[in-house]
């Protein structure tokens, strides 16, 4: 198959190349020169613009991993985007994280020219894009995700459908929305509990084993060294930045602002890892939001 790929940056460029490897032919864009460069350099045809890829002769898909709303409107509507080149009848895959609204209007675009379009945000980070271990929550009709499946299941290994337009969004949304909050809730529990006297490792031991338990206390507690391997074990570096939670954050806030549906506790989250960034740490991973809570500044374990 020949896809045009665009948006090359930490989840795109390790996609791009699995689906190279898995024997398509691809024509990339990115305006960003080094991000084409390593797909040129693995054998993909690089283009001059959105518009550009999605009009190169025998293209039978368009997949986009962009960071956000804006740049979805700018490289499916724009004047040089993806809508101005592309044939009647090729299938169009967005799996940038961006909020439902955006998702089903630049979806229903396509749809009115012929092309029919699918949301697909993914989870699974960095790690999973370079595995091909991603999950893909899918937003189209029955027929669209059966075409699209066969070619996320070369980069994924959950291909969720969600339902019509824009679900793939919702379900992303408020998966992010929940673990937002339960990720400052454990924060907010493992310190009050140290504060209190207890030993983290016994508290998180009781917590794992009762009704307090989720993935933020038992896979990464946010309190360090109490989970092998999780970010709060290593200063909180790698692993999902604060700075993307505070983006999937205000995309909850937002859809439920046009849905006229209270998002009590989201909001709340936002304002928290709001308050975080402009403490100028959102460059650390999420579970880092314990040291809002702890006077050591959160690292000590
Ligand atoms: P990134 O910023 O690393 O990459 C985005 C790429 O898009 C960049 O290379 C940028 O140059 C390119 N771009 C910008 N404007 C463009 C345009 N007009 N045309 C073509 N390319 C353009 O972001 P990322 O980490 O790869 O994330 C991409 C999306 O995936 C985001 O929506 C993010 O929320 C979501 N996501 C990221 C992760 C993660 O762990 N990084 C996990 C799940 C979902």
């Amino acid at each position: 198959m020949k896809i045009a790929f665009l948006g090359l940056g930490n989840m795109g460029r390790p996609m791009a190349l699995n689906l190279l490897n898995a024997g398509h032919t691809l024509v990339v864009f990115d305006p960003v020169e080094a991000a084409t460069a390593a797909l040129s350099k693995a054998g993909a045809e690089v283009a001059s613009s959105p518009r550009a890829a999605a009009a190169t002769p025998q293209v039978d898909l368009v997949i986009t991993m962009l960071p956000a709303a804006q740049h979805v409107r700018l490289v499916y509507l724009g004047e040089d985007g993806v809508l101005a080149g592309v044939p009647k009848g090729i299938r169009l895959v967005d799996c940038s994280t961006i909020d439902p609204h955006t998702a089903r209007t630049v979806a229903l675009a396509a749809q009115q020219q012929g092309n029919p379009m699918v949301d697909a945000p993914v989870s699974g980070g960095t790690g999973g894009a370079v595995a091909g271990t991603l999950t893909f929550m899918v937003g189209g009709t029955d027929t669209d995700f059966a075409m699209v499946r066969p070619v996320l299941e070369q980069l994924g290994r959950n291909i969720v459908h969600c339902g019509g337009s824009g679900n793939g969004q919702v379900a992303k949304v408020a998966n992010n929305m929940l673990l937002g909050i339960s990720m400052i809730g454990a924060a907010e529990a493992m310190a009050l509990g140290v504060k209190l006297g207890m030993d983290p490792h016994v508290l998180a031991g009781v917590i794992n084993t009762s009704s307090g338990r989720c993935w933020s206390t038992d896979t990464y507690n946010p309190f360090p060294g109490v989970v092998d391997g999780a970010p709060a074990g290593r200063g909180y570096t790698g692993g999902f930045g604060a700075d993307l939670m505070l983006k999937d954050l205000g995309l909850a806030t937002e859809a439920g602002k046009l849905a006229g549906q209270p998002v009590l506790l989201g909001a709340l989250a936002q304002q928290i890892y709001q308050s975080f960034s402009a403490q100028g740490q959102g460059g650390l991973d999420f579970s880092a939001i314990i040291r809002m809570y702890r006077s050591d500044g959160g690292d000590a374990a």
